[in-house]
């Protein structure tokens, strides 16, 4: 099996860079970040206290989380109910960031999460794969871009979804995600020591889209 780490920080374009790339190699995409969405979310249902840690830990075991792949798209669901679109609010976003710095919420996914690369040739994203979860992945890129840079792109997102859009809030809530994310205990976010840098502040979708896919065409021959 043939397995592509893809680490960085919130909003560098990492779940559509590799959705596209996954696609044009005939992978599986795997975004982990879903997954600790699908764990804050569950947690905000029960209007648990976030920063409780005893109780999300004592959440886990009722928590039924899954994923299909419809029409080649991941689709997360927490018990019986489809969660894919709830889990991308703000406020699931912070959660997630909340609960992701658990030591026991991480040992908690890590199985489910290496189980796909036994299975088949993968693309994962999130922020500690190429230094936890498969430290032996075959490609492990870190994709990065400028706080303001991906904070403009989440603003442009969320324009022409036709929602309300803050920039300086989306900045504040990207550098806050970003240290919380880098400074946690628990497998922090850094790059693996083997990682190749990829910067997109320069970049277009496309052309970013095109360099992570060389990157691993090179890898594969
Ligand atoms: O990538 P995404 O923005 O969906 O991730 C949501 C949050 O989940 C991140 O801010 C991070 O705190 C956490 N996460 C993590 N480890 C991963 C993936 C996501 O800690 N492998």
């Amino acid at each position: 099996m043939f397995s592509v780490a893809l680490d960085g920080p919130a909003g560098a374009g990492k779940s559509t860079i590799a959705k596209k790339a996954a696609e044009k190699l005939g992978f599986i995409y795997i975004d982990t970040g879903a997954m600790y969405r699908t764990i804050g979310l569950a947690c905000i249902k029960s209007g648990i206290d976030l920063t409780d840690a005893q109780a999300v830990v004592g959440m886990l075991p009722s928590i039924k989380l899954r994923l299909a792949f419809l029409d080649g798209e991941q689709h997360i669901f927490l018990g019986d109910e489809d969660v894919s679109s709830l889990i991308r609010t703000e406020q699931v976003s912070m959660a997630a960031s909340s609960v992701s710095s658990i030591p026991q919420v991480r040992s908690f996914l890590l199985e489910l999460q290496r189980g796909f690369a036994k299975t088949d040739n993968i693309i994962m994203d999130g922020r500690d794969i190429g230094t936890v979860v498969l430290p032996d992945a075959n490609v492990k890129i870190f994709l990065t871009a400028s706080p303001e840079a991906r904070a403009r792109r989440r603003t442009l997102q969320l324009e022409e979804k036709g929602e309300k859009a803050d920039y300086e809030q989306i900045l504040s809530d990207i550098i806050k995600r970003d240290y919380n994310d880098s400074h946690r205990e628990t497998a922090p976010l850094r790059p693996a020591e083997d990682s190749i840098l990829v910067d997109t502040t320069e970049l277009t979708l496309e052309q970013s889209i095109a360099k992570v896919t060389e990157v691993i065409g090179e890898r594969l021959k």
